[in-house]
Parts: C-alpha cells; sequence; structure tokens
C-alpha cells in the first residue's frame, strides 16, 4: 500500500507515524494510506512557505501571471488523469470529476487576469503638491483548508487567487480524498511556479491547529461544515488571523404554479442528485406552491428517478456514484428510514434499495410532506435525499427560506419576470438562481453564502479573493521645495 505522503518546498515529506485510510468508494476497498502531519510537519510546511515569500513577492506581476496560463494549459492537457484520481478517491462519475476541473480552471483563468486585479489607484493634486496612491500587497502565508466533496475545485478556489497575490501556501486537503492535491501541486510547480510556494499537509485537526495557531500564518480560508467552520473562525479570528470559513447549506428550490413543471423536475433531478447530492449547492429541499403544483411535480420527480443509472463513476454509463464512506452511506440512509416515523411520506426509498459489491451506495430518495422540526429538514445530509415542503404561497415558500439557519444557495422556478424579480430582493441567500438550480457564480463573480453557510465576511474565489489575500495600502507622497519647508503642528489640512 503506497503512503500518501506531504509535499513541502518541492518534495515529498512525511515519516507517517500517524496515518488514515484512504478507499475507493465504489468497490469499499483501501487504496491507500494517507500520512497525517504532526505538528513539527505542519510547522516545517508554514516554515517552507515562509521562506518561499520574498522571492514570489518580488516576481514581477507579468512573469506570475505567466504560471496561470501555463497551468490552465497543463489542466485541460491532463484532465483525464486528475478527473480518473477525482473518481478514484471521491467515487463521483467521471463526467462530474471532468466538470469540478472546468469550474477550477475558470478560478486559474481569473488568477491569469492578476495584472489587472491588483491594480491600485492614484490621486493627482489632492492637495497642492500631494499625490496619493492606493496599492494592494500580500498577505503573507495562507492556510487553506478543503473538503472531501471538491477535491480540484476548492483548493484551486483559494490558492489560484492567494498566489496569484503574491502569498505563499499550506494547503491541508481532505483525509479523504488526498491524492489530487498533490497532482495539483505538482502541475503548480511544472507551470513554472517555485518550490515552497505550494505546500500540502495531510492530516487532521493536529494539522489544522498548527495553522490556525501559528503566528506565520496571516489568513485562512475554509470550506467544510458547520460546525468546523464555526470552530475554525473562532480560534483564527482569535488568533488575530482574517479568516472566511464557509460552511454547509440546505438549499431551497421553489417552484411557482405558472413555471414548466417538466422543466422544473429535470432540474430538480439533477440538482438533488448530481454528485449524489455531495455539493454544498445542492438541491435539498423542493418547495411547490400549491398543492396542484405540489402532487404533479412530486410525481415527475419520481418518475424521472426511476431512469436515473447508478454504480461505479469510471462506467460511462453511470449517472450517480456512491457516497464517500460507508458511516456517510449509513447515515444518508437513516434520515429515509427515520422520515415515516417523523410524519413524512417516503414517496421513494432509496435506503431501501440493495447493490451488488462492497461499494457505499445508496439509491435516490424522495420525500413529500417534509416539515421544519423534522431531522429530515433540520439537518443537512450531503446524500441523494430530496425532501419536499409545500407551501400554500410565493409568500409562505420565502419566508421558510428566510427561516433557515443555512442560506448558501437557492432558485426560483417560475415564468414570470415580476416574481422572480421579487424573490431576488426578498430572499435572504448569497447565491439565488431564477430557472438556474445550481446557481454556483462564474469564476469573475465571488462565491459565498449567507447566515451559518459562512463566517467571516468575504466571500471565495472572484474579486472578493483579491480584497481577502490582500492588504490595503494607500501613501501619500509630496516631493516638496527644500526653501518651503516650515514647522506646522497643525493637523493636516488638505483644503
Ligand atoms: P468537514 O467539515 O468534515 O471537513 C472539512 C475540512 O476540515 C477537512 O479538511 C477536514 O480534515 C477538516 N476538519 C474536519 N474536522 C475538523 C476539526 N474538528 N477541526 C479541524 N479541522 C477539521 O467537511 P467535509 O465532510 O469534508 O465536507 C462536506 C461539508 O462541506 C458539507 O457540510 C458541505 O456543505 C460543505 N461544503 C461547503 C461548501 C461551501 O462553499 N459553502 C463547499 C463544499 C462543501
Amino acid at each position: 500500500m503506497s503512503l500518501i505522503r506531504h509535499h513541502v518546498a518541492g518534495k515529498e515529506t512525511g515519516a507517517g507515524e500517524r496515518t488514515g485510510q484512504v478507499w475507493n468508494p465504489a468497490t469499499g476497498e483501501v487504496v491507500g494510506e494517507v500520512a497525517y502531519a504532526s505538528v513539527a510537519e505542519t510547522e516545517a510546511a508554514i516554515a517552507a512557505a515562509k521562506a518561499a515569500l520574498p522571492g514570489w513577492r518580488a516576481t514581477g506581476l507579468v512573469r506570475r501571471a505567466d504560471v496561470f496560463f501555463r497551468l490552465r494549459h497543463l489542466l485541460v492537457e491532463r484532465q483525464d488523469e486528475l478527473a480518473a484520481i477525482i473518481t478514484r478517491e471521491h467515487g463521483k462519475v467521471l463526467s462530474d470529476a471532468k466538470g469540478e476541473i472546468s469550474r477550477g480552471i475558470e478560478n486559474v483563468e481569473f488568477a491569469a487576469g492578476l495584472v489587472h486585479h491588483l491594480k491600485g489607484e492614484h490621486s493627482e493634486q489632492v492637495a497642492r503638491g500631494v499625490d496619493v496612491h492606493s496599492t494592494r500587497q500580500p498577505v503573507g502565508v495562507v492556510g487553506c483548508i478543503t473538503p472531501f466533496n471538491f477535491p480540484v475545485m476548492v483548493p484551486l478556489w483559494m490558492a489560484a487567487s492567494a498566489i496569484a497575490c503574491g502569498n505563499t501556501v499550506v494547503l491541508k486537503p481532505s483525509e479523504k480524498d488526498p491524492s489530487a492535491s498533490l497532482f495539483l501541486a505538482a502541475l503548480f510547480e511544472e507551470a513554472g511556479l517555485p518550490a515552497g510556494v505550494l505546500n500540502v499537509v495531510h492530516g487532521d485537526k493536529v494539522a489544522v491547529d498548527t495553522i490556525l495557531d501559528s503566528p506565520d500564518v496571516r489568513a485562512v480560508s475554509f470550506v467544510g461544515s458547520t460546525p468546523v467552520a464555526r470552530a475554525i473562525y473562532e480560534r483564527g479570528t482569535a488568533n488575530g488571523k482574517r479568516v472566511q470559513a464557509l460552511g454547509g447549506a440546505k438549499n431551497h428550490m421553489i417552484v411557482m404554479p405558472d413555471a414548466d413543471l417538466d422543466a422544473a423536475a429535470d432540474a430538480a433531478v439533477s440538482a438533488a442528485y448530481g454528485s449524489a447530492g455531495e455539493r454544498c449547492m445542492a438541491i435539498s429541499v423542493l418547495v411547490p406552491v400549491g398543492e396542484e403544483t405540489a402532487d404533479a411535480l412530486v410525481a415527475k420527480v419520481a418518475e424521472r428517478m426511476a431512469t436515473l443509472r447508478i454504480g461505479d463513476g469510471t462506467d460511462p454509463s453511470s449517472e450517480m456514484g456512491p457516497l464517500i464512506t460507508r458511516e456517510h452511506r449509513d447515515r444518508v440512509a437513516s434520515y429515509v428510514t427515520g422520515a415515516a416515523a417523523e410524519g413524512a411520506t417516503v414517496v421513494v426509498d432509496g435506503a431501501a434499495q440493495e447493490f451488488e459489491g462492497d461499494g457505499f451506495f445508496v439509491g435516490t430518495s424522495l420525500v413529500d410532506h417534509v416539515t421544519p422540526g423534522m431531522k429530515v429538514y433540520d439537518d443537512e445530509i450531503f446524500g441523494p435525499v430530496l425532501s419536499v415542503t409545500r407551501a400554500s404561497s410565493y409568500d409562505e415558500a420565502v419566508a421558510l427560506v428566510n427561516a433557515n439557519a443555512f442560506a448558501n444557495g437557492t432558485a426560483i422556478f417560475t415564468r414570470d419576470g415580476g416574481t422572480a424579480r421579487a424573490f431576488e430582493m426578498d430572499i435572504e441567500v448569497g447565491m439565488v438562481g431564477v430557472n438556474v438550480p445550481l446557481p454556483v457564480p462564474i469564476g469573475a463573480y465571488s462565491f459565498g453564502g449567507w447566515k451559518s453557510s459562512l463566517f467571516g465576511d468575504s466571500h471565495i474565489y472572484g474579486p472578493e479573493s483579491i480584497h481577502f489575500y490582500t492588504r490595503s495600502k494607500v501613501v501619500t507622497t509630496r516631493w516638496p521645495d527644500a526653501s518651503e519647508s516650515q514647522i506646522d503642528l497643525g493637523f493636516p489640512s488638505n483644503h
């Protein structure tokens, strides 16, 4: 069994005194053993990032941008290999793995525009002989902690912009699917990134806490579940760091009576069961408005579910793969088996579906008459379970969404522009789709939820990431004639 080790200052490191197992979720077999970094190993990665900082910071912007142009090319060229790595350790189907790579490439493309993004402002003659300009400078070493569900895209959400801004990075990817980060680090270096600018340490809370407690780490980006996001935000900010911590989700899709119900059913099935529901933007609650809409929509969704092909992600005919671990599969199934006792109606019971082999598969489920207060509604399940919470009016549907603790994404399906516009104004959620079930913003915009879906005030990637990964400095300049110099204890006025 090969040991998956860390990548520090361009070299493989790590004794692997503590390790964890990496599984192929489709077969239920252990495919690797990953080293868990100790405090000393994590500190060594931080030290490598710190050592690489002056050189990278001093590298000309155009040369920095070159790395991202080359990286984009390499990611496209090697996407089949990278997708195979994702599927082997995560389980998602290969086409979905390529989709994630393509969304990650958007962040590389954005980073390649760094010469533009890092421009400051200049005001001439704010007072006689006085000019002012602003500049954005790197924060320093950045810690990036990422979840299992997007082992390529989420590291690129962070590392691309952080590095573009002149910072150096210690990435701690999910221990469940660690290999993709190593492949990414190798591609970055092949693209010309100096060793030490992007370091990868594997592991658990030990590595994460070392990053959070190190005075040499100036900013932390985190994506994962809400309880961990909250804890990371609190510990990181208490230690004086800048932290953005993106958490979990419970995304509602409202379907108005005037919507095209076939298109809405297609969208609901795609967004609920794609990647086995293990997406932070997955639709997990369908909110039809009116009983007639609800009855028709539930029937149409159930009909489509019967056609879904669940299987090994490497099989091109599979549309949905397994869940990440056996424990997670069992936990997801328990929500479906418990839903009837909570008073909901299980329309399609995916928990009862049987699969050959030892993979961590579960069928797709549809649960109707779900209401707040039921566990199936309140918890983020993160699996292929779609709840239906019926609303009698637009106002009731909006109030339901706005009362939820999570506020990552949401969508409305309607043919009425006025309703869509009102929704955009009324809804208290960070990312909104109008007839778009997964409104993940393109790389030129930033991504982030509200409320318990994000701790901190910066969204991730795009323009807000330039702000997050830099500190602004404002310089006021005067070139006086020495003969006019005099002492003046008054507060400097520009008037
Ligand atoms: P997780 O919170 O279990 O783990 C995320 C990262 O934190 C991993 O690197 C993990 O090793 C580390 N970690 C776990 N427990 C920790 C602890 N106690 N202390 C310090 N570090 C710890 O999340 P996950 O299961 O890998 O990913 C799924 C979750 O991520 C879901 O809740 C999903 O909604 C969320 N997610 C959110 C977004 C978003 O953009 N808001 C995107 C993707 C995933």
